[in-house]
């Protein structure tokens, strides 16, 4: 690696990092703001944020991502103790009946045990799950204990905890980068990866450059891929990484 990159680097560390530590706001998932309110509020319903996590497969990510607040309309709420008096057979009528996924039986039934999951193993409270600034490792391997739950969303779930809801852990080794379009093109016109790199190249560049925290970069490229670095004409002028840029457009 050659010092421009090396500048390249510390300057999208320490954006990153900047950001990070900026005070907790409302995400949007889904663009329904009740159904976002929902999300938002781990305090009181963490299991929302685990049950959507779990519906995010095979369909569009806002879809699934408005499933809890489809249900809690049918249901009459989202309490934990409304939730785990439905059987399996209601959440998949509920699901057939409201068409809420593309494989409705399949994540009825995965809802359900995710459902059960929290109550087994995490008391009612799925906020058990990342309580007591565990490791990140620790995070993502129990999301992965989820039916229906692989790598990609269990890592996802940990980076948003982390990232977004500010959720302490005792590392961030396991946050990897997310293969976001913004974050990708940022990291290619970088000269970070090859032009024609993977999500893999994509997620193994960012823990080859920052093993402790490789998601630290999707704050900093995905501010800039949204700002300046556009899918056509980039605003390289206005950029903050102009100077050092190899711009490989
Ligand atoms: S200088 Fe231009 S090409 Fe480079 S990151 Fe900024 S906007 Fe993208």
């Amino acid at each position: 690696m050659n010092n421009t990159q090396e500048r390249i680097i510390e300057i999208l560390i320490n954006r990153g990092k900047e950001l990070l530590n900026q005070p907790y706001k409302e995400i949007e998932f889904t663009g329904n703001p009740k159904a976002d309110d929902l999300l938002n509020d781990i305090k009181n319903f963490p299991h929302a944020f685990v049950l959507a996590c779990i519906m995010d497969r095979q369909i569009k990510a806002e879809r699934a991502w408005l499933i809890p607040y489809e249900i809690s309309k049918k249901i009459g709420g989202f309490e934990f103790q409304r939730l785990i008096k439905i059987s399996q057979d209601e959440f998949k009528k509920i699901f057939n009946r409201k068409n809420l996924h593309r494989f409705n039986d399949t994540m009825a039934g995965n809802f359900y045990l995710g459902i059960q999951k929290i109550h087994e193993n995490y008391s009612d409270d799925a906020s058990n799950i990342w309580e007591g600034k565990p490791r990140s490792a620790t995070v993502v391997k129990r999301f992965l204990e989820f039916k229906g739950v692989g790598v990609k969303i269990a890592t996802m779930a940990t980076n948003i905890l982390a990232r977004d809801f500010k959720i302490p852990m005792s590392d961030y080794i396991c946050i990897d980068i997310s293969p976001d379009t913004h974050v990708k093109r940022v990291f290619k016109r970088l000269g970070l990866i090859s032009p024609n790199a993977g999500n893999y190249e994509l997620i193994y560049s960012a823990r080859e450059l920052n093993p402790e925290y490789p998601g630290i970069f999707d704050l900093s490229c995905w501010e800039i891929g949204r700002n300046w670095c556009k899918p056509r004409k980039p605003d390289c002028k206005n950029c903050y990484l102009h100077l050092d840029c190899p711009k490989k457009i």
